[in-house]
């Protein structure tokens, strides 16, 4: 087997509407500025994407980047992302999957697949270190993603859309192993593409690190930082995501009703201990995996996982269903089916307050998992009403009416944290490039699980969201996972052993200081252990801004300015039952302080001079053959 040291620094670039593949030749000097996976795909786009296209246009591209950290074994590496033009939100679309197919992509040879054009014929694309070669997926047509990842498994890592991609709902996603690209609709993107699935052979390479002694020392490290932190050691590992239900339900910031109420007494029953303790949970996990939150469990004799944290909250509590086992058969239909279940869950909130309010007709009732089980069915095979709910809750509601209670942000549908008792999120869920997503600047984890930061004061927050939305652009573009970030920002020694008062009082009113103290070293060791390349701290840091910075300015170049950074009426100016405070979110302050620290103008869109001093109108690619 040959040997890979670091990167391959080679991207395969295959045209669907002809058949030709070529190879891009990525410079160092690229990685130093993208560092790789999400980065380095958004700068791919970026040079070759026109802005204005439709996203189900032949002209949109998907990049699918395994990172750096993928195939030496290094903690949590079996993440990878996809890049794309989203069709739910007409804006850049990064998502990010645990599934084999990174890995087989990796070991083939190839540090990304860039993929343009359609298809002629309903097709798969197959991938080895020699190239690309268009095969006919007739057979597998209307079939699950489960039915076709097993059919085409034995050729090698395999990422699959189901009926929902073939059928362009604009929330469908697309599964490898276990793991799904889940957000934003990429499996739409496929789908438009005539592209039912790519299968990479894999194992053709072996990927090593360039300076294994410091890799050593470096994985050594984080594995114990892992193992002694609580929320990566004990509660996801034990319970999974839903160890967030208790302490989201106690802070009155868990949806219910679409986001009417924060908090049930019912909750118990789709927390994470009560899935342990009823369904016997076996690990099901992105590989490798040193957190282990993925679970699936014996539900009456069958198999199923066991619904994350955003799953049971969007479709459990979120539409009233309190019913364990009703969500997992529901998170598992919209598995089968090929859709994100934030989206679809967010959605159907939508819809069922609006038959409510008389502005549809549909069967659809809170609490009657029956009549969802039914709409998902529908929204999967574009039947009636399901055709409308297909286009996400944004478009869904311009049809019908009920935009103020659509809770979605630039056309992503909000995951299961209420921005009502979490500022910090709410400026997070604002400016978040995809749209509602609480992945990049997760405030959730400062001002509710561990209690930093008081959750309903502005304070600080737009330097938090941006420091960390940095971090996680790392994070995405080594590649590694997000839950990493607990450990590794809070175990190293200054952060673990200062008294958990003081840490507050520094965090809360000496922000600048308690960011600067914060070490993120751990990224930039392990990444240069492997790759070879030599980055300062602070210039990684600052390749995490200027990821963040380019997404927005494609954004910005596709329409998107100060109008869209905002959140739903209903989360703006109204109050739920359970609110004890009544006091409304800061956020025109707090995304007017954003735009300063991020050198953004007054309509959010990056100045000239952050462009330069980023460095983001220089292009770096040599081969730009598409
Ligand atoms: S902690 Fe969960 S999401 Fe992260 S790599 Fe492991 S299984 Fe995947």
């Amino acid at each position: 087997m040959k040997t890979i040291i670091g990167n391959s620094n080679k991207v395969l670039s295959v045209d669907l509407s002809t058949g030709i593949f070529d190879v891009i030749e990525i410079p160092d000097e690229l990685y130093k500025y993208y560092l790789g996976s999400k980065g380095l795909g958004l700068k791919l786009l970026f040079d070759r994407m026109r802005p204005g296209i439709d996203p189900f246009d032949a002209e949109n591209l998907i990049a699918f980047m395994p990172g750096a950290f993928m195939g030496t074994n290094a903690p949590c590496s079996g993440r990878w992302s996809a890049v794309t033009k989203s069709p739910l939100t007409g804006i850049i679309l990064s998502t990010s999957c645990g599934g084999p197919f990174g890995m087989s992509l990796r070991t083939s040879g190839w540090d990304g697949l860039l993929v343009s054009g359609k298809a002629e014929e309903f097709s798969y694309l197959y991938i080895d270190s020699a190239g690309a070669i268009i095969k006919n997926a007739e057979s597998l047509r209307g079939k699950s993603t489960f039915d076709a990842h097993d059919y085409l498994a034995e050729q090698g890592g395999v990422i699959t859309i189901g009926p929902a991609g073939e059928n362009l709902v604009r929330f469908a996603n697309a599964l490898s192993g276990h793991r799904f690209l889940g957000r934003g609709g990429i499996g739409a993107v496929m789908g438009s593409k005539n592209l039912k699935a790519i299968v990479a052979k894999g194992g053709e390479f072996k990927i090593e690190p360039a300076d294994k002694q410091l890799f050593e020392q470096s994985r050594k490290l984080a594995i114990r930082q892992i193992n002694s932190n609580k929320t990566t050691s004990v509660s996801y590992r034990n319970f999974g995501t839903r160890a967030n239900v208790k302490p989201c339900s106690e802070a009155n910031i868990l949806p219910v009703n679409n986001f009417s109420d924060g908090s049930h007494p019912l909750a118990h029953n789709i927390s994470g201990e009560h899935y342990k303790a009823q369904f016997s949970p076996k690990y099901q996990t992105c590989k490798p995996c040193n957190i282990l939150c993925g679970q699936k469990g014996n539900f009456n004799g069958t198999t199923m996982t066991i619904p994350e944290y955003e799953t049971v909250g969007l479709l459990g509590s979120n539409l009233g269903i309190f019913d364990p086992v009703a969500v997992a058969k529901l998170g598992n239909f919209c598995g089968e089916m090929g859709m994100d279940t934030i989206s679809a869950g967010g959605t159907l909130g939508w819809a069922i307050e609006a038959t409510q309010k008389g502005l549809i007709q549909s069967q659809l009732e809170f609490s009657n998992p029956e009549s969802i089980f039914a709409m998902l069915k529908d929204i999967a095979l574009g039947n009636g009403l399901g055709k409308d709910l297909a286009m996400g809750s944004r478009l869904a509601s311009k049809k019908y009416g009920g935009e103020s209670f659509a809770i979605q942000t630039k056309g992503m549908e909000l995951p299961a944290y209420d921005p009502r008792g979490s500022f910090g999120q709410a400026l997070s869920y604002a400016v978040a490039n995809r749209g509602g997503c609480h992945l990049n600047g997760y405030l959730i984890a400062q001002e509710i699980f561990f209690k930093l930061l008081n959750p309903f004061k502005a304070r600080g927050k737009a330097a938090y969201v941006a420091f960390l939305q940095n971090i996680k652009e790392i994070i995405d573009s080594l590649h590694t996972c997000t839950f990493t970030q607990f450990a590794y920002l809070l175990e190293p020694p200054l952060v673990k052993y200062t008294p958990k008062i003081v840490l507050a009082f520094l965090m809360q009113y000496l922000h600048p200081l308690a960011i600067q103290l914060i070490d993120y070293s751990l990224f930039n060791k392990m990444w240069r252990a492997i790759t070879g390349i030599k980055i300062s701290n602070i210039e990684m840091l600052q390749a995490g801004e200027r990821i963040y910075v380019l997404e927005r300015y494609m954004n910005t170049r596709e329409g998107i300015s100060a109008k869209d950074d905002t959140l739903p009426t209903k989360l703006l100016k109204e109050f739920r039952r359970t609110d004890s405070r009544k006091k409304c979110i800061p956020l025109e302050l707090m995304v007017t302080k954003f735009y300063t620290l991020r050198g953004f103008d007054k309509q959010g869109v990056p100045t000239q001079k952050t462009l330069k001093r980023l460095k983001i109108e220089d292009s770096y690619i040599k081969n730009t053959n598409l």
